[in-house]
C-alpha cells in the first residue's frame, strides 16, 4: 500500500476561504477580528514565526498588531501590555511568542492574558474546559491536526489513537480532543517502554516528539493515518540542511493509508487554526455585545 497524501497547505487555503468571508461578516456588522502578537528579544525563527502570523492575518482580513520588546525588558511592562491589550474591544486574540527570555516566568505571563483572548488555548481555564469536554480556545497544532483528520472523513470513535509526546502545547491536548472524539487513545513519551509495539497498535498515530524520523515502517499498522507534526532540521548526511518530521516518510508511506508530509502538513494548519480562533473570539465577542 502506498499512502495518500494529506496535503496541509491546500486544505489551509481552503479554510482560509471560508475565514476570509467570516472575518468580512464580521468586520461588517463592526467587530473586525483583531489580533496582538508580543515577541520580546530578537530570536530570528521567533521573528519568522511571528512575521508568518502577521501577513496571515493581513491576507484573511484581520486586524493585526504586533508589540516588540528587547530582549531585556522588565517583564512588568509587557504585563502592563497585555493588561491595556485584555481591555481593548479591538483585540479579541493575544498571543505571547515563546520562547520568553529567563528573566520571565512564562506561566504567569500565559495566566495573564484574558482566558477570553487567549487564542493559543495556554491558558488553565481553557485546558480545563478541553478536559471537561466544553472547550473554547484550543491549542492550535493539535485543533489542526483534528481539521485534518475531518477534512479526511477519518472515523475516530472507538480506533486505538496512539499520541507520541505529551506536552502541552501539543500532546496533551491532542490526546484530549481525541478522547472527545471518542477514540481509545494511548499517550507514549521519553519513559515509555516499548514504544514500538504501542506504536504498531494505533489506527489513527500522531507523533509530537522532535527527534528527526523516529518512526519507521515497521512500527506502523498497515492502513493507519499517520500525522507527522515533528518539525526538525537534519543536521547530518545526504539532507543536511532540509527540513523533516518525526516520521520517516520513505518507509511509513509504505505502510500508511494516509500521511501528512513535512512540511506542508500540519505546519501551515497551526497559522490557520491561530486565525480561526481569532476569528470565533471575535465573533463571540459580537454575540456577547448584542445580547
Ligand atoms: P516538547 O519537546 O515540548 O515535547 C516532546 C515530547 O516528546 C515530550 O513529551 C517527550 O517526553 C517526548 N519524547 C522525547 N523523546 C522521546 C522518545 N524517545 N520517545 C517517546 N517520546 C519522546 O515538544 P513539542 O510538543 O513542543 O513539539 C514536538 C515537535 O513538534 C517538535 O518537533 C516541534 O518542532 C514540533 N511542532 C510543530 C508544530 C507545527 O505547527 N507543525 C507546532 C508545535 C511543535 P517527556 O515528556 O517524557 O520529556
Amino acid at each position: 500500500m502506498t499512502a495518500r497524501i494529506l496535503d496541509g497547505n491546500a486544505l489551509s487555503a481552503r479554510l482560509r476561504e471560508s475565514l476570509r468571508q467570516r472575518a468580512a461578516e464580521l468586520s461588517a456588522r463592526g467587530c473586525k477580528p483583531g489580533l496582538a502578537v508580543i515577541l520580546v528579544g530578537e530570536d530570528p525563527a521567533s521573528q519568522v514565526y511571528v512575521r508568518n502570523k502577521i501577513k496571515a492575518c493581513e491576507a484573511v482580513g484581520l486586524h493585526s498588531e504586533k508589540y516588540a520588546f528587547p530582549a531585556d525588558v522588565p517583564p512588568s511592562e509587557v504585563l502592563a501590555r497585555i493588561a491595556a491589550l485584555n481591555a481593548d474591544p479591538a483585540i479579541h486574540g493575544i498571543l505571547v511568542q515563546l520562547p520568553l527570555p529567563p528573566q520571565f516566568d512564562e506561566s504567569a505571563v500565559l495566566a495573564a492574558v484574558a482566558a477570553e483572548k487567549d487564542v493559543d488555548g495556554f491558558h488553565a481555564e481553557n485546558v480545563g474546559l478541553l478536559v471537561q469536554g466544553r472547550p473554547r480556545f484550543v491549542s492550535c497544532t493539535p485543533l489542526g491536526v483534528m481539521k485534518m483528520l475531518e477534512s479526511e472523513g477519518v472515523e475516530l470513535a472507538g480506533r486505538e489513537a496512539v499520541v507520541v509526546g505529551r506536552s502541552n502545547i501539543v500532546g496533551k491536548p491532542m490526546a484530549l480532543l481525541l478522547v472527545g472524539a471518542s477514540a481509545t487513545v494511548t499517550v507514549c513519551h521519553s519513559r515509555t517502554r516499548g514504544l514500538a509495539a504501542h506504536v504498531r497498535r494505533a489506527d489513527i498515530l500522531v507523533a509530537a516528539v522532535g527527534r528527526p524520523r523516529m518512526i519507521s515502517g515497521d512500527m506502523v499498522k498497515p492502513g493507519a493515518v499517520v500525522i507527522d507534526v515533528g518539525i526538525n532540521r537534519l543536521r547530518e548526511g545526504p539532507d543536511a540542511g532540509k527540513l523533516c518530521g518525526d516520521v520517516d516518510f520513505a518507509s511509513v508511506k509504505e505502510v500508511a493509508s494516509l500521511i501528512t508530509p513535512v512540511p506542508g502538513g500540519v505546519g501551515p494548519m497551526t497559522i490557520t487554526m491561530l486565525l480561526a480562533n481569532t476569528i470565533d473570539g471575535a465573533a463571540r465577542a459580537a454575540a456577547h455585545a448584542t445580547h
